[in-house]
């Protein structure tokens, strides 16, 4: 029963939320703009950002977390007002960009944020 405990660790959560540095938590992780590139080194306190690794992490939960929700509400909502499939497309289609789009940013970090905790020699 560790592991969930590990993943949902607060100063990580509130670090990935925030998109902020996991050592100093004042420094922006990304660079300016809505874009994924990570700044190389933290403007507060000079840690080196291209050493982290969360690869595809972010992606996967994306797909397994939103996967787990949308589809049961997607089925119940069918079941009890029986939209046309062309409604379900458009609808399913928009929620699923907006939420992926959303939360890609702060699941990245939240992801470097437990890597920086608890893989440290991969940062020195
Ligand atoms: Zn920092």
């Amino acid at each position: 029963m560790i592991f969930p405990l590990v993943l949902l660790n607060s100063d990580a959560v509130k670090t990935g939320w925030t998109c902020k540095c996991p050592k100093c938590k004042t420094g922006d992780l990304y660079k300016a703009g809505l874009t994924m590139d990570l700044r190389d080194t933290c403007k507060s306190c000079g840690l080196d950002l291209t050493k982290n690794d969360s690869a595809d992490g972010p992606a996967v939960f994306l797909i397994f977390i939103l996967g787990f929700l949308l589809v049961p509400i997607a089925l119940i909502l069918d079941s009890m007002f029986h939209w046309p499939l062309w409604l379900h497309a458009c609808i399913w289609t928009a929620v699923a960009l907006i939420m992926t789009v959303g939360a890609l940013r702060p699941l990245k970090a939240y992801i470097i944020a437990l890597q920086f905790k608890h893989r440290s020699s991969d940062w020195n």
